[in-house]
């Protein structure tokens, strides 16, 4: 007897789904790759709907005592000088906040929650999915054992919800003629640094433009009054010599690309200095993959970063994912006996939402106006006003938060996005 529903991939999406659907009462059981998960990667930062649906789940608490809400993003030119500032979470009026928090703390809350609450034997790492079989009533996922015994295993469900990543097995499986993610030209260099908090310790710092740009923000207060910033420095580049398979573990080397920012030292930031006291970098080029035309094949369905892979741009890599678990959730919830028109009806409202966001990265989605003021005032300017005005900085910004599903009228009901109603297929 196989279980009602088997994630593969115990990541950030994969989790939310095992926990989503435990809470109502669905038998449920992930998956996960890695042999021992370890609290890996830099910074994330989550939206204020994404954190709407972790409050549901009983765990925002836990991540507001680990991260940071952040209070403002702003903008400021290659030369330091501000663009626009904007508040954000709770100081801009949503009753949730847009929390900055490390990756690997917000994997670690999730996955020792969900084996608090579904068991060990329902959250089995050393798990790689290699292939999957489709039946008539569901299908079969067949799993490598990493834990060294060489060992295989085959397990029984009613739905497999594939939350295995960027390079996903079930995606390539699906379409083996996709190939590797696609590049932009763009790298990026990310690490986390203890830091002197910088402006008043609650903002997210964006500058200069797309070509090249410094992204800061604070993810920990530490005891010493200092904070954990993350960090990403980024360059556009012709040249491929550091281009490699996408890996989130690859380390990057500071004289790479620390040269290119030697002048970027303004009066509210030292960048030089910054990037000079980060114990390491991760590479990683900014990459997606074109929006799909299905996701669900059978009993088999795309979540996440496997359905959707994103430009990290704009703070809805891992939001989208958790967006994802809860109306997955609450679709199969809506059709127990009908699993085939639960995954229907979910992707019917996911993959559009999705793709749309995929595409407004690509467009460079809410940096627009950094590259605006780039191209109208590259030598600086006196007054912001006379290069772009705030309506026109509100209509990108504003945008992109209805693209991403954050409008804040949008979140005002308060209902969880599980207690929707998926009976039938979104207009
Ligand atoms: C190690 C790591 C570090 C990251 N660091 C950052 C970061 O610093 N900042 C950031 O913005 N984003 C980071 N990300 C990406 C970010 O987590 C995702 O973009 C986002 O959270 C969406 O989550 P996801 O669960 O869809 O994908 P992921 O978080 O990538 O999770 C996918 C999971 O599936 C597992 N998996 C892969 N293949 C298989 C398989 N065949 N069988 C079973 N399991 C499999 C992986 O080990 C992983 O745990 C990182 C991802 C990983 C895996």
């Amino acid at each position: 007897m196989g279980h009602e529903v088997l994630i593969a991939g115990g990541g950030i999406a994969g989790l939310a789904t095992a926990l989503s659907l435990h809470d109502e009462g669905i038998d449920v059981a992930v998956r996960e790759s890695v042999p021992e998960i370890q609290p890996l990667g830099v910074g994330i930062n989550l939206l204020p709907h994404a954190i709407r649906e972790l409050d549901a789940l009983g765990v925002l608490d836990k991540l507001e005592s680990v991260g940071i809400a952040s209070t403002t993003l702003a903008y400021f030119s290659a030369r330091g000088q501000l663009i626009w500032e904007e508040p954000r979470g709770r100081a801009a009026g949503y009753q949730w906040p847009q929390l900055s928090l490390h990756r690997g703390t917000l994997q670690m809350v999730l996955h020792h929650t969900a084996i608090e609450r579904l068991g060990a034997d329902r959250v089995v790492p050393g798990r790689h999915l290699t292939a999957i079989d489709h039946h008539d009533n569901g299908a079969t996922a067949h799993f490598e054992c990493r834990d060294g015994s060489g060992d295989t295993e085959s397990v029984d469900a009613g739905i497999v919800v594939a939350a295995d990543g960027i390079h996903s097995t079930v995606r390539q499986q699906r379409f083996p003629h996709e190939g590797m993610p696609l590049w932009n030209g763009a790298l990026l260099w990310r690490g986390a640094v203890e830091y002197d908090p910088i402006l008043e310790g609650r903002t997210m710092v964006w500058a200069g433009h797309p070509d090249q740009k410094f992204v800061a923000y604070p993810i920990r207060d530490l005891d010493n009054g200092k904070q954990l910033v993350n960090f990403i420095a980024e360059y556009r580049t012709d040249d491929r010599e550091l281009l490699e398979r996408e890996d989130w573990n690859r380390a990057g080397n500071l004289d790479d690309f620390a040269p290119r920012f030697d002048d970027w030292v303004f009066d509210w930031l030292d960048i030089p200095k910054l990037l000079r006291a980060a114990p390491g970098t991760f590479l990683f080029p900014m990459v997606d993959r074109d929006p799909l035309d299905r996701w669900t094949e059978g009993r088999v369905t795309l979540i996440g970063d496997a359905a959707h892979p994103m430009y990290p741009i704009g703070s809805n890599g891992a939001s989208q994912g958790i967006l994802d678990a809860r109306v997955l959730t609450g679709c199969i919830r809506s059709h127990r006996n009908d699993p085939d028109r639960a995954l229907a009806i979910y992707e019917a409202h996911r993959r559009p939402a999705t793709s749309a966001i995929v595409l407004a990265n690509r467009g460079l989605g809410p940096e627009m106006p950094m590259r605006l003021v780039h191209e109208r005032a590259p030598g600086g300017f006196d007054h912001i006003d006379d290069v772009i005005s705030p309506g026109e900085i509100l209509d990108v910004t504003d945008g992109y938060r209805r693209t991403a599903g954050f409008a804040l009228e949008a979140l005002s009901s308060g209902v969880s996005l599980v207690d929707d109603d998926y009976a039938e297929m979104p207009q």
